[in-house]
């Protein structure tokens, strides 16, 4: 059984996604015959739902109907299940009482939003090391409201930087990642909450890479609203949030407009109403938030730290086993950054990225991410032109789906590209 010590009750999370994708199997097909276990290292783009979500899903699935404005017994079954997961979803990333929650599809998607609901001329501070889909929205609505960082070499330098910055132009908004989705590293986000608002401006966190990982609290952090993805916390795709502040999102530019958004339509106005539903316009996504929410009971109830600790030996164990491997570079941002997550970019000298995941899939069963992950700046600025590989690890990783990446790694460079 994998980790054993991770699983409380054994039934509440599975390692692979064969309970889900029965036809998929945990085997998969080698080019040099035979099958082998599935070492899925890509948790980082994607996370295999965990069972508990699965038997979620089910249970509601036999019996939905559309939310909120329906008086027929199915669809008030429906809207409390939509709305008790919206509170359930806000519960785990520590929202405040008056903090709303508003349910959408993707992080890229709770970013766009609320890029949406800024104020008219509000400048907004980002670091070169974000993903694209926590700079894009930004720089997409002026690129003369957008000032984008280059981080300094350690966390204090960065801090520093992001002082100075602040200190020099008036910004509504710092917009940071929660732990990079290349390297896994973050910045104390305490100390970034603070400085914002020592200069009156807000944060938001994209908690995309975070929040599946580390147990994330917008109250703690003081962060102002916090972005994710269902599909990276073991829940599946098409679902996600944006938490926090009420008072942007309560005026701010509809998102989605539509059935459900509105108050009043008559030809010539329409009055809108408050989050969340303001930004929820057409039929939403009722399964998906069952779905989400289940996902984020099953990780709250993980005893504290197992989940962390069994992520952090896996990283550990990546690392120490990748560094004694000739010609390989792991990417760091940050040489101070404490904590970071199971996420492990590298370089392999002289070899193509997308030539060894190939190699790595074909030939050993091992999934992982190449290219550039959607953060072009960074990868620029770390000198990396070709792409790199990127390994990352979740709840149901094991040393040997790390071990057996190290050896095939070796054995790629031993044997030549
Ligand atoms: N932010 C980070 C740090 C990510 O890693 C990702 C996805 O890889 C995103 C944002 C975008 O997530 P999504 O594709 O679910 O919108």
């Amino acid at each position: 059984a994998a980790f054993p010590a991770l699983r409380p009750d054994p039934a509440v999370l599975h390692r692979r996604p064969t309970a889900l994708l029965p036809t998929l199997g945990a085997q998969v097909p080698l080019v040099t015959g035979g099958t082998v276990d599935y070492a899925n290292l890509d948790v980082a783009a994607s996370a295999p739902a965990l069972a508990s979500v699965a038997a979620a899903v089910a249970e509601a699935l036999p019996g939905y109907a559309s939310v909120h404005r329906g008086a027929g017994y199915l669809s008030q079954v429906s809207t409390a299940r939509y709305e008790s997961a919206r509170d359930t979803v806000a519960a785990f990333v520590g929202a405040r009482d008056d903090d709303v929650c508003v349910l959408t599809r993707t992080t890229t998607d709770s970013l766009s939003l609320l890029a949406g609901c800024l104020p008219a001329d509000g400048a907004v501070l980002v670091l070169d090391v974000e993903h694209h889909a926590d700079l894009l929205p930004w720089q997409q609505r002026s690129r003369e409201l957008c000032d984008v960082l280059v981080a300094a070499p350690t966390v204090a330098g960065t801090l520093e930087v992001l002082a100075d910055a602040l200190a020099a132009r008036r910004y509504v908004l710092v917009a940071v990642t929660g732990a990079s989705n290349v390297t896994g590293e973050s910045l104390p986000l305490r100390q970034v909450a603070d400085l914002a608002h020592t200069h009156g401006a807000l944060l938001v966190v994209d908690g995309a890479q975070l929040v599946p990982h580390r147990r994330f609290s917008l109250a703690d952090t003081g962060a102002d609203w916090v972005a994710f993805s269902g599909h990276k916390l073991y829940a599946p795709f098409g679902t996600g949030a944006l938490v926090g502040r009420r008072d942007w999102l309560d005026t701010g530019r509809p998102y989605l407009p539509g059935g459900g958004a509105v108050g009043q339509v008559d030809l010539d106005a329409t009055t809108w109403v408050a989050a969340p539903h303001r930004h929820e316009g057409g039929s939403p996504n009722v399964l998906g938030a069952v779905a989400l929410a289940a996902a984020c009971d099953a990780l709250s109830a993980l005893a504290p730290g197992e989940l962390e600790d069994h992520e952090r030996a896996l990283r550990t164990r990546l690392v120490e086993g990748l560094t004694g491997v000739a010609g390989v570079r792991l990417l760091r941002i940050w040489s101070d950054s404490v904590d970071p997550t199971g996420v492990v970019s590298f370089t392999l000298d002289g070899a193509d990225p997308g030539l060894v995941a190939a190699y790595l899939s074909a030939e050993h069963g091992i999934g992982v991410r190449d290219g550039r992950f959607c953060a072009h700046p960074l990868l620029a600025r770390l000198g990396v032109t070709g792409g790199a590989l990127r390994a990352s690890v979740g709840v149901g990783t094991t040393s040997d789906d790390v071990d057996r990446l190290v050896s095939a790694i070796t054995r790629f460079v031993a044997d030549g590209p």
